[in-house]
């Protein structure tokens, strides 16, 4: 007899009758009215009384937009578990995260046999249930990367590609009603929910029984299945016996369930309108209230996020897990945690830190900041997870993840002022500008975060038109080394202003930017792709053109040793003055393909939402600039690829309008070049790959610190010129004297004795 320390959560279970299709979801509209929770619905899909479970709970979720949904069990025998996976996810992804898969193991067989499904006994029910349950967790889990298979007794999966990965972290509760289901459930499950009109008090506590023993059994702590239960009543004035009376007879009822049963869910067997009002108005706020101060009277907490031994047991040293703030546990990922393969790794990069912290919202970032510094292992900062040079993963460490800050707001149409949070992505931020008919150039690729793009640079398809990201950054927010937040702008903290716009990372956590984006047309694009037979003249021709085009014309270009692809964006829809300027690309080499039309930009860099796998053996990239396509440097990086010391090449045309700013303005002080180029390499031993940039950078100029892996010392100095490095070691001194971020070409402290910066 025990209370688990649930936060209490209260729902509905309405029928899904047929005769007038609206009722159910009126009352499932109703349910969230009242404030509660979870509408759910019983599924017996060979029941022609009733609509269809799925489609209706599909339903409910369009006309609702808070309350939870589940099937009051999901009828599995008449539901292939692969298929079933893959709608809860669509479910769960469309509604927002709002899902939960309650699940049965199937009664009335007969009618489950007359349409089509199989007929089990009772432990041949149990098996292919929890065999169900490995299907359903292995096609919610794409970030695995593995196909899924099983050779079951009643279910068999060859080679099915998992996905998609539901919104949230979808609870799987059982209905269970004997011992061998109820040991599945404390196995396998997240809840258990039986109907307590067809269970004694004895039952009940037998089966909590069955179910703490099963989940220890397993390895696993009993508080992490949650218990849920399906309750009957009436209300009245007067008591007429057990839920049959005023709501405060209810409360005083239902407060035992949780303080000696470990019930948290309560779901009304209801369909009266009246009844749904008065549950959420009465009795879940009191019944909350009347736990809340007995728990408090007892010292014990509620709402604890619970990890299971075997969880425990993945922590990793150094990090004191058990002193980090309450307002930081829940969303607090660690290596145990079936959230943890989602988060441990970026775009490039495979990581195992020992914990991520990600907080909903600003205000929270103090805290784990000020827990990060306590702690004796690296601490990476992540937006979008696509940083190269920036190690926005670590191993054993912490990462502090600000992607749920993703606001994307239009402050002003007019001005073109717009509010972005670090975690957004480039392509939304695309996307919601363009029916107020403006724009913000960024990069090549939509799902690069603005947190890491916006403090760095920011070379992107419209850039010799409208120069860099960081050219009409006028404001940030920060949160410093100290916990202190400061906004930065031209006219506050100017100095922090200059350095956050090339050199951001090293300052602290920005957690806001104020932008002013651009009017713009459709753009005119132009796609083609070349023989790359002899690249080297292939190059030199390209650069020419682009030098000499009109600074509406951007072009990127991309070459492996066979062949060369440009991208290139004409900022306007005068199609004329595009087609003069990009027909002459046509004559760089031989074409193989080609296509040009007009779009909105938005459409250029679309948001992929795609899982970040990352490697172990991540590439090598690295990067320089150059002032003109020279014979030399085009010969190099030819006989680069040729060699396959660099196996992809790739390209950006600067210039033009990041020209105009002049070199000490910011703190990225690349002005006077016309490209950025940089290559790829997997495989390559490092040697080799910096061999080859080593000398490479002898007829190069400046780096661009976001395409870089070489973290040997002297990168440093191409990054940041002098007097650029100067300025910044003075400013690193005054806001992160201790060197907290230190992950993304990290400003060394000085070293008074030699004058040149201690490396770090
Ligand atoms: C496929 C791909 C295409 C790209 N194309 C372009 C391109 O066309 N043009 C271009 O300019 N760049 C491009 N980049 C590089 C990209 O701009 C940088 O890697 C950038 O850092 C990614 O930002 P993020 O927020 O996604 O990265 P994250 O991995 O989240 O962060 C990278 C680093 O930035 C710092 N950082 C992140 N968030 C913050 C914050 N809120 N406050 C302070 N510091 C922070 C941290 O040091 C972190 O390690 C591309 C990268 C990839 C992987």
């Amino acid at each position: 007899m025990t209370d688990y320390g649930h936060n209490l959560s209260f729902g509905t279970f309405i029928t899904p009758a047929n005769e007038r299709p609206q009722d159910a979801v009126e009352l499932a509209s109703l349910t969230e009215q009242s404030g509660l929770d979870l509408v759910t619905f019983q599924d017996h899909p060979y029941q022609p009384a009733f609509l269809d479970t799925w489609t209706l709970l599909s339903w409910v979720a369009a006309k609702t937009t808070t309350v939870h949904l589940s099937g009051n069990v999901i009828n599995l025998p008449l539901r292939p578990p692969a298929v079933l996976a893959r709608a809860a996810a669509s479910l769960d992804l469309l509604s927002g995260g709002r899902f939960e898969l309650g699940l049965g193991a199937g009664a009335f067989w007969e009618a489950i046999e007359a349409m089509g499904g199989p007929r089990r006994t009772p432990g041949q029910g149990v098996d292919a249930l929890e065999e169900a349950i490995e299907i359903i967790r292995a096609i919610w889990d794409p970030a695995g990367g593995h196909a899924v298979n099983l050779d079951g007794e009643h279910y068999r999966i060859h080679g099915a590609k998992p996905g998609p990965e539901p919104a949230h972290d979808v609870s799987i509760w059982l209905g269970a009603v004997k011992p061998r289901m109820l040991g599945l459930t404390g196995r396998k499950a997240d809840g258990w929910l039986p109907s307590l009109p067809y269970f004694t008090l004895a039952d009940l506590d037998r089966g909590n029984e069955i179910i703490d023993e099963a989940a220890v059994a397993a390895g696993r702590d009993a508080r992490e299945v949650r218990r849920l239960i399906n309750i009957q009543g009436t209300f009245g004035s007067t008591n007429q016996g057990f839920l049959k009376g005023p709501p405060g007879q209810w409360v005083e009822e239902l407060l035992p369930f949780v303080l000696e049963r470990g019930f948290s869910t309560f779901i009304l067997m209801v369909d009266e309108p009246r009844a749904i009002e008065i549950y959420g108005a009465e009795v879940a706020p009191a019944l909350r209230e009347a736990v809340a101060a007995e728990r408090d009277r007892a010292g014990t907490t509620s709402g604890e996020v619970v990890r299971s031994p075997k969880a425990l047991a993945l922590r990793r040293e150094g990090i004191d897990y058990e002193v980090l703030p309450a307002s930081l546990r829940v969303g607090a990922i660690e290596p145990g945690d079936r959230g943890y393969r989602k988060v441990c790794s970026t775009y490039f990069r495979a990581g195992s830190p020992g914990l991520v912290l990600a907080p909903e919202r600003a205000e929270q970032l103090g805290d784990a900041l000020a827990f990060a510094r306590e702690q004796q292992v690296p601490l990476s900062i992540r937006s979008g997870g696509h940083g190269i040079s920036g190690r926005s993963t670590n191993d054993g460490g912490i990462v502090i993840d600000v992607g749920k800050l993703n606001e994307i707001v239009v402050l002003d149409a007019e001005s073109g002022r717009i509010r972005l949070g670090p975690g957004a992505r480039w392509g939304d931020v695309a996307q919601a500008l363009a029916p107020h008919g403006l724009a913000m150039s960024s990069g090549d690729y939509g799902d690069v975060g603005v947190g890491g793009l916006a403090t760095a640079g920011g070379i992107g398809l419209l850039v010799r038109k409208h120069g860099l990201t960081i050219d009409h950054v006028v404001a940030a927010e920060i949160l410093l080394a100290d916990g202190t937040t400061v906004r930065a702008s031209a006219e506050r903290n100017a100095e922090l202003f200059w350095a956050l716009r090339g050199a951001g990372a090293n300052f602290g956590i920005v957690t806001a930017f104020e932008l002013e984006a651009y009017r713009l047309s459709d753009v005119v694009f132009a796609d083609m792709t070349f023989e790359a037979g002899d690249l080297a003249q292939l190059l030199e021709r390209w650069g020419q053109i682009v030098e000499e085009a009109p600074r509406e014309l951007t072009s990127f270009l991309s070459a492996s040793a066979r062949s060369a692809r440009v991208l290139s964006v004409y900022a306007s829809e005068d199609t004329n003055a595009a087609v003069d300027a990009l027909t002459p690309l046509l004559g760089i080499a031989t074409v193989i393909d080609q296509q040009a039309g007009l779009a909105p930009y938005a459409a250029l860099i679309p948001p992929h939402g795609n899982q970040h796998r990352g490697s172990s053996t991540p590439p090598l990239i690295s990067n320089g600039f150059a002032e003109h396509f020279t014979p030399v440097i085009s010969r190099r990086l030819a006989s680069g690829l040729r060699s396959g010391v660099g196996s992809l090449l790739s390209i950006r045309s600067v210039g033009g309008a990041v020209n105009d700013i002049a070199p000490n303005a910011t703190a990225y002080a690349h002005r006077h070049q016309n490209f950025n180029i940089s290559s790829l390499a997997y495989g390559v031993p490092d040697r080799d790959f910096h061999g080859y940039w080593d000398e490479l950078r002898t007829h190069l100029d400046g780096l661009y610190p976001s395409f870089e892996t070489d973290l040997r010392p002297e990168r440093l100095y191409d990054a940041f010129p002098e007097p650029t490095l100067s300025r910044l070691r003075e400013l690193k001194a005054r806001y992160d004297p201790d060197n907290v971020f230190n992950q993304n070409f990290a400003i060394p402290q000085i070293d008074s004795e030699r004058r040149r910066p201690a490396l770090v």
